[in-house]
């Protein structure tokens, strides 16, 4: 069976497609086709059992457009609250204010001395060459005492890759970058707990991040079609083979799903349509994975026990960071519980069941497990892709792939669709993009 050709097909329900079957506005435009059996990808919740809800790990809201100010508080009316973070970094068996690197009070005086040095030789002394990858950026950045204590380990846990691997300054907007005096007056304890793109933060009062996905389905004019499956896309003809047999014809394509994949399923549609190149390109694109699991705990939390979310450069613990979904929003685990969620960060195939009981230790150690009677039940999840690699190949695979897609009329859009590193605002943002696109198409 053949649909009408005239509309706009949208590949996957996150926050991305999701944004651009609202902005399109009428039922008529477009369908929306994801392949799980709920909408919001990345930010959705689940119900776990007794009543917890958990999002895909942390899922923050920082909005800094008005534009996104405006519809998501008009999407979400009251269900939502201003939050403003409680982050810690746990090391050398003490918990310190979050970014490490400006508040190294509290530590041993030697590693204290180790930071301030190495950050006052990088800045006045040292003359290092540019550098040529992440590895020598963080080390020019922050000096030797702050990348050995936390930036080179903690970031070769999250990637799970050598940081030689990566690009100078891709994660440059994520990480603050503190002035000597700030740092100086961090070592002192003269801190304040806010510095970073996400001291602030903005958060559903009900509902986990989910509600926000649901709350623009919502208010798009047609549903998503749940649980349904691209088996092939044939470019040429504008069709859309479905693994349940349908064929969805289009006008304009608007694809939110992985890059790489996108591009099998154009190369199974019609070999012949994809030049080497781009197929070669695809192959380059890497990403990492994240293992984490979602642990849910009888009793209400002690303070150390209620921090929104720590961070773990050390090797004694296999997670880089642990984080509590009813830390920031009680509602999220029942009455007398506590709920978190702890990530590991890998590079190709990863077997939860061997970082289970890992895990479970580090919690104990970190005092958030006091006795093993309070562990309701433990859920491990993969999300893959997670993070995109900026490795030597990135720039020129990704923007071959994209230039052709551009060329072919192909719209792709979102974290993985344009194989970026996103937030959510910028998801939504994209969305209307892409959408305002086809609108201006049509006038
Ligand atoms: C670990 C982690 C933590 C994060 N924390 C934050 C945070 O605190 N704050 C913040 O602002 N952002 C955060 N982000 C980023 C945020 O999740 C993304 O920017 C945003 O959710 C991306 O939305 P998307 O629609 O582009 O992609 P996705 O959410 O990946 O949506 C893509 C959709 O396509 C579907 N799909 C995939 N393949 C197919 C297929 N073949 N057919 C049909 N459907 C398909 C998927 O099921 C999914 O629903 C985090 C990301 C990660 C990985």
């Amino acid at each position: 069976m053949t649909a009408s050709p005239s509309s706009t097909l949208i590949l996957g329900a996150g926050l991305t497609g999701l944004s651009a079957a609202y902005h399109l506005g009428d039922p008529s435009l477009y369908r929306l086709i994801e392949r799980d059996d709920g909408v919001g990808g990345l930010a959705r919740t689940r119900r776990r059992p007794q009543g917890f809800l958990c999002d895909g790990t942390g899922h923050w809201l920082h909005l800094a457009k008005d534009y996104t100010k405006g519809l998501v508080g008009k999407l979400m009316g009251d269900n939502l609250e201003a939050r403003a973070r409680k982050a810690r970094v746990y090391s050398k068996g003490v918990f310190t204010l979050y970014p490490f690197q400006a508040n190294t009070f509290g530590l041993p005086k030697e590693v204290i001395a180790e930071c301030l040095t190495g950050l006052i030789k990088a800045r006045y002394e040292e003359q290092l060459p540019a550098p040529t990858n992440y590895k020598e950026w963080v080390r020019k950045e922050f000096g030797e005492g702050i990348c050995q204590h936390f930036m080179y380990p903690y970031n070769r846990k999250i990637y799970g890759v050598p940081l030689e691997d990566l690009a100078v300054d891709f994660a440059a907007r994520y990480i603050p970058r503190p002035s000597v005096e700030s740092v100086i007056a961090g070592a002192l304890g003269l801190s304040k707990e806010a510095l970073g793109y996400n001291a602030q933060f903005v958060y559903p009062k009900r509902g986990g991040i989910g509600a926000l996905s649901e709350a623009i389905h919502h208010g798009a004019p047609r549903k998503a079609e749940l649980g349904r499956k691209p088996r092939t896309i044939d470019l040429e003809l504008k069709q859309c083979a479905m693994a349940d047999g349908e064929v969805i014809g289009f006008s304009r394509l608007i694809t939110t799903i992985p890059l790489n994949d996108l591009i099998t399923l154009c190369h199974r549609g019609r070999p012949s349509s994809v030049p080497a190149p781009i197929l070669e390109a695809a192959q380059k694109l890497r990403a990492n994975s994240v293992l984490y699991f979602d642990v849910a705990l009888k009793g209400d939390p002690k303070p150390h026990q209620d921090y929104h979310w720590i961070y773990l450069p050390e090797d004694d613990f296999p997670f880089y960071r642990v984080g509590s979904y009813s830390a920031v929003e009680r509602s999220l685990a029942p009455a007398g519980h506590r709920s978190y969620y702890v990530e590991m960060g890998h590079y190709g195939e990863v077997d939860p069941s061997r970082f289970e009981g890992p895990m479970l230790d580090g919690l104990r150690k970190l005092g958030i497990i006091e006795d093993d009677s309070e562990v309701l039940f433990v859920t491990p999840n993969v999300l893959s892709p997670a993070y995109v690699l900026f490795d030597a190949h990135y720039v020129d695979a990704r923007r071959t792939i994209l230039d052709w897609l551009e060329h072919q009329g192909v719209i792709s859009v979102g974290r993985y669709g344009r194989w970026q590193y996103n937030a959510m605002e910028d998801a939504l943002l994209e969305g209307k993009e892409a959408a305002e696109r086809i609108l201006g198409e049509k006038r």
